[in-house]
């Protein structure tokens, strides 16, 4: 297969990028020229993240046009333009305003793609409370630590995923005063209310308040390797990245039919599933059904979707099914198509050149980043197999030291480090809530260490290596091993355990737990599945581990913390390292 780079003709583009001299955009780049291309609230009161993504579209005589088009999985489509976009937000941030539900108080969702999540997503930003995003498919441990941690005092559901996995908690989270439920026209208890009802009810006008651009807006839980899971904290500023990036990476044009295939229960559902197209008054496909090939293929080509944004282990899936998309289904419509999540390989980008008619571009960010930081872009030559160049208005480098609270950076091209970002862009963490201890130390000298191993070519490419530490990528979700070596020591029969990312061509790492038993269990096939089954009624199928391995060796250190790296060696056949400080 020819990896060669791919490139890019502008002159043959069908419409013209946003960005084609790179460096004259990274050179003349100012983070003031971007806020002027927004509008901010009116009369001066400060910038929203909401009446960007929103209102100022109405105000600007585009309050016709279909802001958010949604595919229910039963086939049914319902259009919202961004005139019954403000209408419901609206609506939402008054109901929040009702129940006393203040500036900085979280609201979280635990939800399927409804379009009731997007109404309060965006409402709760208008009342400037701060909206969390919870991953449907998790179980009860990982959603009461977060609604705990998180201090939720508002969860917006359905009534199914409520009786299953939250109303058991209800009595261990005091400070979780409303739950709403999505689906029920009536409400079930005090505290139970019906989210159709409140809205039905509620005002469908309302003026946003002040809101500073470092205002908290959205907290995106993460995970560590170790300890609980950390919730970034997100302000209002972020959307000056979010719509930099629509622009340069997404290529955003007002006419365009968007897809973002992420549920907003990740990052990338919320800034790219809602907010930098909505900013750039795009019309926004959602879709609530889970992967299909057939149908993605369908939909891109019935929908006659512009610009695709989807993720490394959807297009292996795709790539599997054997599906010839560009033969079967007109995709004349589609001009762009981005990846994100994971690495993506360089057979990915070609396949997508046969398969698609168009190759994958790939770009790279975190929780932690809020938005795209390095991309492929639509008019440069594509490197299959790298993440690209930083965003202009971005300082990416390859850090070759960290000594005495300094970093040294490593000038020479190709060599592997830390990958860091100088501080400083509008969309950056703000912090881990409750656990600024945990922020400082993500910070040396100015920069940001992102946690991930690259390198950079002598042309400003920048290649994934690896992670540093020991969180699993799966299916494109960080899994923090310690939480998942939590709840399975919570088995009678586990004695200890140390969790990895096995390496699994299609979802790029599943999570593997080795344990060792207590005496008086036995390994077996019974009690292997007891295992799967226990983990997975407590963390949901996005978290469980699918493999366990039975072992009563595992490797330590003198002071007793269990080597997942040497696990990992072992696993892989590699070898082990530095083992100095193994147990003797
Ligand atoms: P999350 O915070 O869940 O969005 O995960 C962020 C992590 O996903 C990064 O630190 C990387 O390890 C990985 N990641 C994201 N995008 C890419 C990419 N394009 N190539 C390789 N790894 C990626």
């Amino acid at each position: 297969m020819d990896w060669s780079p791919i490139k890019k003709n502008p002159s043959s583009w069908r419409i013209q990028p946003n960005l084609i001299d790179y460096h004259k955009a990274c050179a003349d780049f100012s983070w003031d020229d971007v806020q002027n291309e927004l509008d901010g609230l009116p009369d001066g009161r400060g910038l929203n993240i909401a009446y960007e993504a929103v209102d100022r579209h109405v105000k600007n005589g585009e309050g016709e046009k279909t802001a958010l088009r949604w595919l229910g999985k039963g086939g049914q489509i319902k259009n919202f333009t961004y005139a019954d976009l403000e209408e419901q937000t609206n609506r939402f941030a008054n109901v929040l305003r009702l129940l006393k539900i203040g500036k900085g108080e979280r609201v979280f969702s635990l939800s399927g793609r409804i379009p009731e999540l997007y109404f309060a997503i965006l409402g709760t930003l208008k009342n400037t409370s701060v909206f969390c995003p919870l991953f449907s498919a998790f179980g009860p441990e990982p959603i009461a630590q977060r609604l705990e941690r998180g201090d939720a005092r508002v969860l917006v559901t359905s009534e199914r995923l409520y009786r299953k996995k939250v109303a058991k908690l209800r009595s261990s989270l005091p400070q979780l005063e409303y739950v709403l439920l999505t689906d029920s026209d009536a409400d079930q208890a005090d505290n139970v209310l019906s989210l159709p009802r409140l809205l039905a009810d509620a005002s469908p006008t309302f003026t946003i308040p002040p809101t500073d651009p470092e205002d908290m807006a959205l907290l995106h839980f993460t995970s560590g390797t170790t300890g609980k899971p950390k919730g970034a904290v997100h302000v209002h500023n972020a959307v000056l990245t979010h719509y930099l990036t629509g622009k340069y990476v997404l290529d955003l044009h007002p006419e365009d039919i968007f897809w973002c295939t992420a549920d907003c229960g990740w990052v990338t559902g919320t800034s790219y599933g809602i907010i930098a197209p909505l900013v750039h008054g795009v019309t926004n496909l959602v879709d609530e059904a889970d992967f299909e090939a057939e149908r993605w293929c369908r939909t891109l080509a019935e929908q006659q979707v512009n610009v695709w944004y989807t993720a490394p282990t959807a297009i292996r899936m795709l790539m599997r099914s054997g599906l010839k998309p560009h033969e079967k289904f007109d995709l004349s419509q589609l001009r762009l198509v981005h990846s994100v999540g994971e690495p993506l390989n360089p057979e990915a980008v070609i396949w997508g050149e046969e398969a698609l008619g168009l190759p994958i571009h790939d770009n790279w960010w975190q929780t932690e980043t809020g938005g795209i930081m390095i991309a492929n872009y639509a008019a440069m030559e594509i490197r299959p197999g790298s993440m690209g160049r930083p965003l202009p208005g971005i300082e990416a480098a390859i850090v070759h030291q960290i000594a005495e609270g300094k970093v040294e950076l490593e000038e020479q091209a190709d060599c592997e480090g830390e990958l860091a970002l100088k501080v400083g862009w509008p969309s950056m963490f703000r912090g881990y809530l409750h656990d600024d201890e945990r922020y400082r130390k993500c910070f040396v000298d100015d920069w940001y260490i992102t946690g991930d191993l690259a390198q950079r070519d002598a042309d400003g490419y920048f290649w994934f290596i690896g992670r540093a530490d020991d969180i699993i990528k799966t299916s494109g979700h960080m899994v923090g091993p310690f939480e998942v070596e939590s709840a399975l020591m919570e088995h009678p029969a586990v004695a200890e355990v140390g969790v990895i990312g096995k390496p699994e061509p299609m979802i790029g790492e599943l999570v593997k737990a080795f344990v060792a038993l207590q005496s008086g269990f036995e390994p077996s096939e019974p009690l292997k599945l007891e295992l799967l089954g226990f983990a997975r009624k407590k963390l949901g199928s996005a978290v469980a581990p699918k493999e366990i391995e039975f072992t009563d060796n595992l490797p330590k250190t003198r002071s007793g913390k269990i080597m997942r790296r040497l696990l990992k060696a072992r696993e892989l056949g590699l070898p082990e390292g530095d083992t100095s400080t193994l147990e003797d």
